[in-house]
């Protein structure tokens, strides 16, 4: 690896980046499929999947050629010129989902800004100047600009941050009642996870989503998905709002969407997306080439390789393979998910059990404390499952 050791790398990364990770104690430089090895050529599981990122895996092998292909050809140029692999994903995403338009951009943050501020621009044209209040729900996750650490539903967030944006309030999820009865005149949008993600892989009870859509319908506000954790067939469907019947009139994508690379996109009905007029919003890497490409190849993989299938065949595999643990250790409360996005609580802080995990070579993650989250590439394996359960079992074995 380079000119440095891995303890002189580790140092240097802790002395000159940023504070605001406390990093696992290993340096990851190389990864295939499922599996990514360290500096010392040790071997990894892995179950993250880049925070349901690398939905195909890691270096796949029709990512890495669009991205070489296009990195060659072209690289960046800005928003002022048509491209074509933006134009091509733009196509894609709207012929597979209830919207006509994407404003593309670098992140999930970014993506959610852009609802917030479309959701904004859309009310106050459409109702007036006083609707501008957007309501989502508590345990969310909405990423980590002002804009979107407001929306997020979690005070531990906020900490330190404020004053936070006006304009936000805060309900339950899952709680339908509580939300009609918190709409009202100043109330633009409604904006939630169709599953909670980082709030502990909470799902939706019943009929939620539904009963979101006519409440949004009855009040005549707006319904923004963000499936930038659940999108990308993360739970067995292209989007997540599929597999409930409801459309949203906003959603945003992000993180599996690039295959590795950072993209976000806001989608819409052309309704909606209409109020965004050329001004209204931009940015100077949104939807480059090579990321576009990239995306592209990831988009067309997922949907044509049997990737979707797998992800429902292996994740009902994981789901069952983990309730056997569940039986078997009384201080696992709860296991929920859809697809390959998995939340097991436990009775006690997560963090050492993802720690012995990862000195077995098995990557997994903990969310809100207490939840292990399983976001494996879709294309993960049943003998890849097997392989992290004996893990997982071994470790659990000696709480
Ligand atoms: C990760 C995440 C975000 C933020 O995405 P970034 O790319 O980190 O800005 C927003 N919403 C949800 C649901 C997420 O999981």
């Amino acid at each position: 690896m380079g000119t440095m050791d891995t303890d002189q790398l580790k140092d240097l990364s802790d002395r000159h980046i940023a504070a605001t990770y406390s990093r696992f104690p290993v340096v990851l430089v190389k990864g295939h499929g499922c599996k990514v090895w360290d500096s010392e050529g040790k071997e990894y599981l892995d179950f993250v999947g880049g925070l349901a990122v690398c939905n195909l895996g890691h270096c796949h092998a029709n990512i890495v050629r669009a991205i070489k292909e296009q990195v060659e050809r072209l690289i960046h140029v800005s928003n002022l010129y048509y491209t074509e692999p933006q134009t091509e994903l733009a196509k894609l995403l709207t012929d597979n989902s209830f919207a006509d338009r994407v404003f593309f951009c670098n992140s999930g943050a970014e993506a959610n800004e852009a609802a917030i501020k479309l959701a904004r621009k859309h009310a106050k044209e459409r109702k007036g100047q006083g609707r501008f209040e957007i309501i989502t729900t508590i345990n969310s996750f909405h990423g980590r600009t002002m804009a979107t650490v407001t929306a997020t539903g979690q005070e531990k967030f906020h900490k330190g941050f404020e004053p936070l944006l006006p304009g936000f309030s805060y309900v339950p999820f899952n709680d339908l009642e509580v939300l009609e009865r918190s709409i009202n005149e100043s109330t633009c949008a409604v904006m939630v996870e169709p599953i909670q993600g980082e709030g502990g892989v909470n799902c939706p009870s019943g009929n939620y989503l539904k009963g979101l859509r006519k409440i949004c319908d009855r009040h005549d506000v707006l319904l923004i998905f963000d499936e930038v954790q659940v999108g990308m067939g993360r739970t067995g469907t292209l989007f997540a709002y599929e597999g409930y019947g409801v459309e949203p009139d906003i959603m945003t994508l992000a993180k599996g969407l690039g295959g590795g690379l950072p993209i976000g996109a806001m989608l819409a009905k052309e309704d909606v997306a209409s109020s965004f007029v050329p001004g209204s919003h931009a940015t100077t890497f949104g939807g480059n080439p090579v990321v576009t490409a990239s995306a592209l190849a990831a988009v067309n993989t997922i949907l044509k390789n049997g990737v979707l299938e797998n992800c429902i065949e292996v994740g009902d595999y994981l789901s069952k393979e983990l309730g056997r643990l569940r039986q078997k250790y009384p201080f696992i409360k709860d296991l929920r998910g859809k697809g390959l996005i998995i939340g097991m609580e436990l009775e006690f802080d997560g963090g050492d059990i993802v720690r012995a995990c990862l000195e077995r070579g098995v990557l997994i993650n903990c969310t809100m404390g207490t939840v292990l989250r399983f976001l494996p590439p879709l294309i993960v394996t049943k003998g890849e499952v097997d392989a992290m359960i004996r893990v997982l079992d071994e470790v659990l074995s000696h709480v």
